[in-house]
């Protein structure tokens, strides 16, 4: 049976990067979902099937649903400690915080309340670095699962520079990355990404071993990190003094590859992005991350040059936003601090269609293209006079679309559905 859901429409057909024109808004417009939770179509809510069941938001607006594409499981606590900085930030805040999830019931309860946290602000797929903790981590993937998140996860990686409760060996990363790839790769909306923290926390053979993994098993993802900052690259070359950069660290263990997500990339040399378009590897950008931290200013344009495919992470919790909608505002400023300004079409795409082509999942979701599954969440204004009036005075839709991005936040998310079903409240 189809289900007819009228709202204002926003989405991409294309990267507005290359192609003007690529966002579609359709005031007063619906959206048609099958039996199946699939899109059967989209246009104005005069062309919609007069059968089936109407949901009618109002004024309300119809997005796609927000692909967080980094944030860390085990840091769900840990938001918003003062810092001096990456390295000190981790060892005095975040790595206690990761070794209370040795308690796979702790963790159970966490990865519950990060997952519907995630919905209620429109996430509907997210790419998360899991516990050390093998148990843990499942228990991120049981909860994302019932939920109805699809999820991109593994167990975080390291085996030096950090406490030893926290340290795995090749030969356990191997065993655990095996087992949840047993136990939940048989689910489409559930991916294994191997999850080497970053080239510091990983020894040669901690890093060989992911470049074997993934040679066994190509479907898996690998995420890191790279080029946060100056300190941190300083030490990587000092940890790996043959390879020529950050990048080469990872290409000499064989971990460079369309599944390869990178985070950060704030301070990459031209080489490092050359290298990193010819072998497709995609890089996350994480906004408020990069600015509670001190980390830079995300060279945008320098990354669109090369052809990189993007998408943006909340990077919890050096980020401080639970919905991936509320970057959409960091972003921009990070950019204009660089005398850059970036449009609606480009912030929205970098949290949708974008990153749904970052992850190669652009054929199933992103935008609301019939045959695609119906992920999109329901942003509403109403009940809110300042926004509302705010909105009231826009000359456009585009510019409406603005301002929701700057002004509104996960508290205006009314309704969450994946696949055609409510996921939140
Ligand atoms: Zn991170």
């Amino acid at each position: 049976m189809t289900t007819v859901y009228l709202g204002t429409l926003a989405h991409l057909r294309g990267n507005p990067f290359v192609r003007p024109n690529a966002l579609e808004i359709i005031a007063d417009g619906a959206l048609w979902v099958d039996g199946d939770g699939r899109i059967a179509g989209y246009g104005r809510a005069g062309e919609a099937p007069e059968t089936g069941e109407r949901v009618d938001f109002g004024a309300a607006w119809l997005l796609p649903g927000l692909i967080d594409a980094h944030l860390h499981f085990p840091q769900y606590y840990a938001v918003a400690a003062a810092n001096r900085g990456l390295l000190s930030w981790l060892r005095e805040t975040v790595y206690p915080e990761e070794a209370a999830f040795r308690d796979a019931g702790y963790a159970a309860g966490v990865a519950r309340a990060l997952v519907a946290r995630l919905l209620r602000g429109g996430v509907t797929c997210a790419c998360v670095f899991g516990s050390q903790y093998l148990e843990a981590t499942g228990a991120l993937f049981e909860a994302a699962g019932q939920a109805g998140l699809r999820l991109i996860a593994g167990v975080t990686l390291m085996d030096r520079n950090g406490p030893d409760e926290l340290l795995t060996t090749p030969e356990r990363a191997w065993w655990a990355n095996e087992t949840l790839l047993e136990r939940y790769g048989g689910d489409p909306r559930l991916h294994l990404a191997l999850t080497p923290r970053f080239a510091l926390s990983c020894s040669p053979q901690l890093l060989a071993m992911c470049g074997e993994f993934r040679r066994r098993h190509p479907q898996v993802y690998l995420q890191t990190h790279i080029n946060e900052t100056l300190e941190e690259i300083a030490a990587v070359q000092r940890a790996f003094p043959d390879a020529w950069n950050y990048l080469d660290v990872y290409e000499r263990y064989g971990l460079l590859g369309p599944r390869t997500l990178l985070a950060h990339d704030i301070h990459p040399q031209s080489a490092e992005l050359r290298r990193m378009a010819e072998s497709e590897c995609r890089v996350v950008h994480c906004p408020s991350s990069n600015l509670f931290l001190g980390s830079g200013l995300f060279p945008l344009r320098r990354h669109v040059e090369h052809g990189i495919p993007l998408a943006l992470g909340s990077d919890i919790g050096a980020g401080l936003h639970l919905s991936v909608w509320e970057e959409l505002s960091e972003a921009y400023k990070i950019q204009r601090l660089q005398g850059e300004t970036p449009t609606a079409a480009q912030l929205l795409y970098l949290a949708t269609l974008g990153a749904a082509e970052a992850l190669e999942l652009g054929g199933e979701i992103g935008n609301f293209l019939p045959g695609k599954a119906a992920d999109f969440f329901v942003l509403d204004p109403g009940g809110d006079d300042y926004l509302d009036a705010r909105l009231q005075r826009c000359p456009t839709l585009e510019a409406r679309l603005f301002v929701l991005m700057q002004l509104a936040g996960s508290g205006h998310v009314r309704r969450t559905f994946v696949a055609g079903r409510p996921v939140s409240p």
